[in-house]
């Protein structure tokens, strides 16, 4: 069994009272390792760790040398891809295909970012004749990362890869259910030689590690991904202190699936898209939306493919892992007991590979069709493998529909028509559109985001990198 511990000022250290938390195998529900469960004390070591990092070693690097540290971690993640995606598919249950995909994303991360580090310029502004306006990029001080463990690694990259190569010192509070691949990466960042305090962990649970971290008055950026629940009280902690912060939040997101459309591309991305990671993805393709004369088709396309599907143990490479932990699972089995109580029709399932673990947290993916827009599986983010699918008589129904529920994280259109898809992706009200592909959260270079209750600000992209940094305006007067 091993006991992990958390990463302050450059040292792993236990939580300051000693405590741990239980860390479960989602596949078979046993008890295979510890973290600590860091307290309001830790949270203020590794916040003033930062802050001493920001004000010494960390910001006497130029930009060039922190992008190569950045670079160098990428290439000790590459280096260390097999252990971290078995840690991760242990931690987590995702099939370990997802957690090396996720690995290469990280490592990808780190070069964009390592390699971009350089490259944000400031801007030099006319003004009166006498003045030169100088206006340079700055970190915005000790950023705050709270991840969720849908994808740590991926999202510990996207914030704390654009958070370092902004120049910030940075302290993290990983989920409670997927704290230890951040954890690995923490050691790694030690090893390549970033200075002690740049890079802080702090694991532990949501409602004290996390709190104290978001409420911290050291704390100039907060980054928050996961529930909207939580981000409220996220925004609500940063607003008492007056800092930014970003909140990346759940999804509800819409595939409109045309008339016109190449059934063939584009099944196996509706499938693929509720069922990566179990469902568990904030930009998951929840809803089908399809027009009216190939509805029957289309359901019945997807019903055969979800027919074959098996949640399987994570090593075995199913098509779908576990949920992460019980109350994910229980949360996905009311929202489907639910679902059966209102006469919703299940038009397919899948089911539980015969050799998965007896303890582990398994649920058969279900597919729902025809679904009322307005009903609760419609609306809500079940996140989970739980597909809808809603027709639709025309362009017009089917942009109002696919922007109506609160989120507005992601989206897809299939047509074969480009007037149309170009027509229908700039109406809908989402930080991302796929037209004739679908690639939940897209790439490491593409900026990512929320309006509404998906949540606002960016990250990812160069845009992500900008997210991280603020401005200094330099009036200098010469005549
Ligand atoms: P969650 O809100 O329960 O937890 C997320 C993180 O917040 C965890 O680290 C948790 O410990 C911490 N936390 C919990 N309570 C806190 C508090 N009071 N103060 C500070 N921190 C606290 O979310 P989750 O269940 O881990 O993740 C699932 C949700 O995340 C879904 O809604 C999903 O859509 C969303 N998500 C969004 C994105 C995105 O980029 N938009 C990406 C992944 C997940």
């Amino acid at each position: 069994m091993t006991l992990h511990k958390n990463l302050i000022g450059g040292r792993d250290v236990p939580a300051s009272d000693g405590a741990v938390l239980d860390v479960l195998s989602p596949a078979d529900g046993q008890l295979f390792a510890r973290i600590p469960s860091g307290t309001a004390e830790d949270i203020d070591a590794a916040v003033k760790a930062a802050r001493a990092a920001f004000e010494g070693a960390w910001s006497k690097l130029t930009a060039t040398e922190r992008g190569r540290l950045l670079i160098k971690l990428a290439a000790a993640v590459e280096a260390d891809a097999d252990h971290l995606a078995a840690l991760e598919s242990r931690d987590n249950g995702k099939p370990l295909r997802q957690s090396r995909a996720d690995v290469t994303a990280l490592a990808r991360y780190f070069e964009y970012y390592g390699t971009a580090a350089d490259k944000l310029h400031g801007e030099v502004i006319p003004y009166l004749n006498t003045h030169f306006i100088g206006v340079e990029r700055v970190p915005h001080g000790v950023t705050g990362h709270i991840i969720p463990w849908n994808y740590p690694m991926q999202i510990f990259g996207r914030s704390v890869g654009a958070a370092l190569a902004g120049g910030n010192a940075t302290v993290v509070k990983p989920a409670e259910d997927a704290s230890l691949t951040i954890l690995r990466i923490g050691a790694l960042a030690r090893e390549v030689g970033f200075p002690d305090g740049a890079l802080n962990i702090v694991t532990g649970l949501g409602r004290t590690a996390g709190a104290a971290l978001t409420a911290h008055p050291g704390i100039d950026f907060i980054s928050f991904t996961g529930s909207p629940e939580t981000g409220t009280m996220v925004q609500t902690a940063a607003a008492k202190n007056h800092v930014g912060v970003t909140l990346e939040l759940g999804g509800k997101s819409a595939q409109v699936v045309f008339d016109d459309a190449d059934l063939e591309r584009a099944l196996p991305s509706l499938v693929n898209a509720i069922i990566q990671n179990g469902g568990q993805t904030c930009s998951a393709g929840s809803r089908l939306l399809i027009q009216r004369g190939i509805f029957k088709d289309v359901v019945d396309a997807v019903a055969e493919r979800f027919r074959t599907l098996r949640a399987g143990h994570p090593e075995r490479e199913p098509d779908l892992g576990p949920m992460v932990n019980q109350a994910q699972q229980r949360r996905v089995e009311k929202y489907l007991e639910r679902a059966k109580n209102e006469g919703l029709t299940v038009a397919a399932a899948g089911g539980i590979a015969s050799d998965a673990p007896s303890g582990g947290y398994y649920v058969a993916p279900t597919f729902f069709a025809p679904v009322a827009h307005e009903s609760v599986l419609s609306q809500e983010e079940v996140f989970g493998p739980v597909l809808v699918a809603t027709p639709f008589d025309d362009e017009a129904e089917a942009i109002r529909l696919a922007n109506g529920t609160a989120y507005g994280l992601a989206a897809g259109v299939w047509t074969r028509d480009a007037m149309r898809s170009t027509r229908v992706g700039r109406a809908m009200r989402v930080g991302q559109v796929f037209v004739n592909c679908y690639g939940a959260g897209g790439g490491v270079e593409l900026p990512f985001g929320g309006f509404g209750r998906s949540g606002h600000g960016r990250e990812k992209g160069f845009e992500g990198l900008v997210e991280f940094t603020t401005t200094r305006t330099l009036v200098i007067a010469h005549g």
